[in-house]
Parts: structure tokens; C-alpha cells; sequence
């Protein structure tokens, strides 16, 4: 039988530029940078990817909401608004929405059947009210994190979450009897097919999964687990996360990676990595979505 998964596509919900000093970390305390930092990296995409399963249609992440622009009250208190205005600076515009990304694209945001997020930051939740159908797949650890206190401190907006009428699933990792992933003994076979699976790669934020696709070549969607790929095999660490969770993750990634040489690596937010997965032979043309529409049509 042919392998599963039929499609590849990236989605752009905006943009984002961040200091220099949280993508490829430094010597000065954190505070240090995000008020008095100067330079900054730009444009970096705050991505949703797509996967057409012979079975179903899913989403890696749900993108940002525009309203993080908008809306004065996006940050619900004073001190975490001082804080992320700070750190980030958007540029999304209300085109860049999920539900009007997937349009151009040439998908139906309803016919979204599941999406996984790999940890609940709200530029990767942002876009779920745009896939009512879809069920929401997080891990348990991300789940409870989420409940603890003061979530929106490490900006999770439990508001923009537990949305009426969001079909969430947690997901316990079991045990994987799959020498290909070794490092990972731990993960979850999302359509029980083998062809895509959440492997635990915490250290970004508590819970956070990444994503293997098992095409040619592979794939590993790892999220915020780094800014820039390059910068994780040479083991520089970003200016966020928990150091010694973030050392652990990247070491399995990097085994994983020497078993599997082309392997493609893809965080969430480095724009070469984009192009390399856009290089795929599984993923449609980027942005062109003239293209895309035609291609979908034609079946
Ligand atoms: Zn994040």
C-alpha cells in the first residue's frame, strides 16, 4: 500500500519579530534584553501546517489570532502586557487569520478533522474557533500546565483555549515499538498507521510535543523546541525554556536525526526551514495558492 499521507502545505498567520537574544539566547539576564535589546530578527512566520491524510485533513498548530493586535485587552493584566509587548512585535493583519489561510489555500476551514498543538502558546492556539470540527490534540503534560497558576504568565490564555464548543483530546504517550525513532521510546500514533506521531520533546514550555511524519524523506515538525535548527545542532541555547529539559529534547533530536539523515527538521518559526519543507516533494507550492486551488480542483 502507498504511504498515507497525500499533501504537504504551510500556512502563514503573520509574522513576528523577536530579539536577537531569544532566538539565539544570551549572556545578559533576561530582562536585560527584553526591555533594552535593540536588535531584533524579522519576519519570522508564525506557521500552521498542513497535512492531507488519505483519512483525514489535519493541522500542525492553529497559527496566532489578529486579534493580538487589536484587541487592547488580548493581555489580560498590566504586568504580562508590559512584558510581551516587550518581547514580541506582530504583524498580522486580519487576512492572516487560519480560517482565511486555509480559504486561499484551497482548503474548508470545517473540513479541519484534527489538529495537533504541540503546546498551548497563544500564537499556536489562535486560530481554533476557525476549525469547529476539528478535535484539538495536546499532550496531558501541556493540559495540566494549563491549569496550574497563572498560566497567561508564560502566555497561555486559558480564555482563548477552553473556547464553547472545542473538541479537546489530551493524549498519554505510550510506549513505541518503533526502532526508527530510537532515541524516543515514547510517543503517540495519531492515525494508527504509523504515519504520524507526537514525540515528547519538552523544554519550550511544559508538554511540548513535536511531530514525526513518516514520508520521504521524513519529517520532525519540532515547534518552538528551537528558533533555528542550525543553532540547536551546535547546541546554543535560545533565551527561553527550561535549559536542562530544552538539553535533553535536543540531544534525542539530534540522534534521531544522525539515524535518519535527511531527515527534515522544521520549527514553527525559522523561515529557512520552511523553505527546505516547501523544497518537499510532498508539499504543495508555498504561498502560491492559485496553484494549490487548481491542484485540488483537478482531482
Ligand atoms: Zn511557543
Amino acid at each position: 500500500m502507498t504511504q498515507p499521507i497525500q499533501r504537504l502545505a504551510h500556512l502563514q498567520t503573520g509574522t513576528v519579530d523577536l530579539h536577537v537574544q531569544h532566538v539565539e539566547g544570551s549572556p545578559w539576564n533576561a530582562l536585560l534584553w527584553i526591555f533594552l535589546g535593540r536588535e531584533r530578527i524579522e519576519g519570522l512566520p508564525l506557521s500552521v501546517f498542513v497535512i492531507e491524510h488519505r483519512d483525514a485533513l489535519i493541522l500542525v498548530d492553529a497559527g496566532i489570532s489578529p486579534r493580538v493586535v487589536t484587541d487592547p485587552e488580548f493581555w489580560p493584566d498590566p504586568v504580562t502586557r508590559a512584558f510581551m509587548n516587550n518581547i514580541f512585535r506582530f504583524h498580522v493583519e486580519p487576512e492572516d487569520a487560519l480560517g482565511k489561510q486555509l480559504s486561499r489555500a484551497g482548503y474548508a476551514p470545517e473540513d479541519v478533522d484534527k489538529a495537533i498543538i504541540t503546546h498551548l502558546h497563544f500564537d499556536h492556539v489562535g486560530g481554533i474557533a476557525d476549525i469547529p470540527n476539528a478535535e484539538l490534540i495536546t499532550s496531558r503534560e501541556a493540559w495540566e500546565h494549563m491549569l496550574g497558576p497563572h498560566p497567561e504568565r508564560e502566555a497561555v490564555l486559558r480564555r482563548d483555549i477552553e473556547i464553547p464548543g472545542a473538541k479537546w483530546r489530551q493524549i498519554e504517550y505510550g510506549l513505541i515499538e518503533d526502532a526508527t525513532l530510537k532515541p524516543f521510546t515514547h510517543g503517540h500514533d495519531l492515525m494508527g498507521d504509523g504515519s504520524i506521531l507526537l514525540l515528547p520533546t519538552p523544554g519550550h514550555l511544559d508538554g511540548s510535543s513535536s511531530v514525526f511524519l513518516r514520508v520521504d524523506p521524513p519529517i520532525l515538525f519540532v515547534a518552538d523546541l528551537c528558533y533555528r535548527t542550525d543553532l540547536m545542532i551546535k547546541e546554543r541555547f535560545p533565551g527561553t525554556g527550561e535549559h536542562d529539559l530544552l538539553a535533553e529534547s535536543w540531544a534525542r533530536v539530534r540522534a534521531l536525526k544522525t539515524r535518519l539523515p535527511d531527515l527534515l527538521i522544521v520549527p514553527s518559526h525559522e523561515e529557512a526551514a520552511v523553505a527546505r519543507l516547501l523544497a518537499h516533494p510532498l508539499a504543495t507550492v508555498g504561498h502560491d495558492r492559485h496553484a494549490n486551488v487548481e491542484k485540488k480542483g483537478g482531482r
